[in-house]
């Protein structure tokens, strides 16, 4: 399953009905906690998700609406005694923030947590693919993270059967490229791997662009509204219109907008002026909202005669 848990979607502070941030991606097997703000345990509660899947945690920066919640969730992870290693990803410029939150009261450490601190050259691989985090432009050190699924063939069923290759013998032609008379690429079309982004805190800069291209799901920040656009390039953080804008030039297919300031009252204009600029899927994330990773993009008709690929 592959699908975005929203667990909170307020900038600076929580309102009566926004949390802190906090995102939960599953990805199949790996599942990443983003930017646990302040009652992220409590969120994931009401969420029905327990912390035992979490494999990984990243923080884009070290502003309290992004990390408050880390010390909540590393020791519930602790008291849980989740039998995995957690690797926790932050700038590495937040060092002394990261470990006072790693410590920020006593408890039992139960869990084996791994620090692995975010540089220029951040890559890490993970069972879902490469993770790589870009710099972006914020007031406090900044990273966005993104998230590249390797591509893999797609077997055809009805190619393998007209070489009357079956069982056994199809993993060994996946394995070794080549059996027999059978090239793989005679009976397999290539598999593009699905992407996904989070681009959280920043003015626009050219890693936003850099981490959205071509993504199936591109979560991204849309503090503010085009009237107060000034003031977003001056603190660092985008509007709505900037945010669509930029999955329009990255080809994104599902835009999920959020981190979204107060003092707006109605959030359909968000909605309204994203739209204006993409006329994609777009999702004003709301708290506790399940948005599904979008599924496969078709595949090229003329390379296997298949229009659908299923995640
Ligand atoms: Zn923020
Ligand atoms: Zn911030």
């Amino acid at each position: 399953m592959r699908e975005l848990v929203v667990l909170g979607t307020a900038s600076q502070v929580p309102t009566r009905h926004r949390n802190h941030n906090g995102y939960l991606l599953r990805w199949d097997d790996e599942v990443i906690l983003f930017d646990p703000g302040e009652g992220t345990q409590r969120q994931m509660l009401l969420a029905g998700l327990a912390v035992t899947p979490i494999r990984r945690i990243c923080i884009t920066h070290f502003h309290g609406d992004h990390s408050l919640g880390l010390p909540g969730i590393l020791q519930r992870i602790s008291l849980d005694r989740v039998p995995h290693p957690v690797t926790v990803h932050y700038p590495a410029a937040g060092q002394e923030f990261y470990d006072r939150l790693r410590h920020a009261t006593s408890y039992w450490d139960n869990a084996e947590i791994i620090p692995a601190p975010v540089g220029a050259s951040f890559v890490a691989e993970t069972s879902a693919g490469r993770l790589t985090a870009r710099p972006l432009w914020h007031s406090v050190p900044t990273y966005g993270y993104r998230l590249d699924e390797p591509t893999s063939r797609r077997m055809l069923p009805d190619r393998l059967a007209a070489r009357g290759l079956t069982g056994p013998a199809i993993g060994e032609l996946q394995r070794l490229g080549r059996l027999g008379e059978v090239d793989l690429a005679d009976v397999s079309v290539e598999r593009p791997g699905q992407s996904f982004a989070f681009v959280m805190d920043t003015g626009l800069c050219d890693n936003v662009y850099t981490l959205a291209a071509g993504v199936d799901m591109l979560v991204i920040e849309s503090t503010f509204l085009t009237e107060d656009a000034e003031l977003a390039a001056m603190v660092g953080h985008l509007t709505a219109a900037q945010a669509a804008a930029v999955a329009r030039e990255c080809n994104v297919r599902t835009l999920v907008l959020t981190h979204f300031s107060q003092r707006y009252p109605d959030p359909s204009r968000f909605l309204a002026e994203a739209r204006a600029e993409f006329t994609g899927e777009i999702v004003l994330a709301e708290d506790l909202a399940r948005i599904p990773v979008p599924s496969r993009r078709p595949l090229d008709q003329t390379a296997g005669g298949e229009t659908r690929n299923p995640a």
